[in-house]
């Protein structure tokens, strides 16, 4: 009788396991296909917003019943802007899906650090004017003049966090500081040379701490809901952790709410070889 009560008991205890790991497993279902109808939703938004501007107003432009000139150069560069948000949504899309299948080209070119300030000064002060943010760009005296990265993967990444930094902060700062990595970091990154260390600090809403690390998964957003504030896909800081690390570099974000988030580019200053397809695809 004892064995028997014995059994009964395991039973219950596995059946009740059992269905806790059912309802888990629902629960997380229910999750995911949110996430999917968000995404679809958020998606289309995106999509939608720019195409309407550009059929809209180069109707306008079509009929120009009466525009004046500054008018009709205004639409124009509405219109520009409309298709550049395009392409670059079209852009995010498509090196994901090279991303996924593993066939990122990862190219090697000396790359002038010295001219990466005035870059980033020319493409982001208009942003910075506009929103009235300050936006200052600091290099450290010894951090070498010249790396051997890819340059535009580079780039690529920078103007991502720039976007993200000016997108997510109404008041006070943004400032990129380019220095050289505390040591332990290169040897952490398997790195013999100097690893650069670039700085993206801003004044913003900050990530709470629990979705620090998902806004590194592709269409993951603090606030990935239809009726958000913010638009966006989620997909740019997959693709910069991602390039990061197929530049032998690390991404990393130190951020509190309503304070404002700094992310870290880590980046080699050497790279092995000249030019390499990597075919391997990307962990899961
Ligand atoms: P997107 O900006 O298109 O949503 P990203 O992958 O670039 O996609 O960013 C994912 C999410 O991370 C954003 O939706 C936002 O919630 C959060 N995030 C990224 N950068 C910042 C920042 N500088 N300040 C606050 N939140 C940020």
């Amino acid at each position: 009788l004892e064995e028997q009560k014995q059994f009964a008991e395991q039973r219950a205890r596995d059946l009740k396991k059992a269905k806790d790991e059912l309802e888990d497993y629902s629960r997380q279902l229910q999750l995911s296909s949110q996430y999917k109808t968000d995404f679809l939703a958020n998606m289309s938004h995106e999509l939608r917003t720019p195409l309407n501007s550009i059929l809209i107003l180069s109707q306008m432009l079509m009929e120009n019943g009466g525009m004046d000139q500054d008018e009709i150069e205004e639409y124009a560069r509405v219109v520009n802007t409309a298709g550049a948000d395009l392409l670059r949504l079209i852009d995010d899309i498509l090196d994901l899906s090279k991303i996924e299948a593993g066939k990122i080209e990862i190219l090697t070119d000396e790359v002038n650090v010295t001219e990466l300030p005035q870059m980033l000064k020319s493409l982001f002060d208009p942003v910075a004017a506009k929103k009235n943010v300050m936006f200052e760009v600091l290099t450290d005296a010894n951090v070498p003049l010249v790396i051997s990265t890819d340059g535009q993967r580079l780039q690529q990444i920078l103007k991502n966090l720039l976007s993200n930094a000016f997108k997510f902060t109404e008041q006070g700062s943004v400032t990129v500081h380019i220095a050289v990595s505390p040591p332990e970091k290169a040897e952490q990154l398997h790195c013999g040379g100097p690893v650069l260390a670039i700085s993206v600090a801003d004044t913003g809403i900050g990530i709470p701490h629990d979705k620090q690390q998902i806004i590194f998964e592709a269409f993951q957003q603090v606030d990935g809901t239809t009726n958000r504030q913010y638009g966006g896909t989620g997909l740019g800081l997959s693709i910069c952790r991602e390039f990061t690390r197929l530049l032998g570099g690390a991404l990393e974000v130190d951020s509190e709410v309503g304070k404002g988030s700094t992310f870290t580019l880590y980046i080699p200053s050497t790279r092995e070889s000249e030019h390499e397809l990597l075919t391997d695809p990307a962990p899961e």
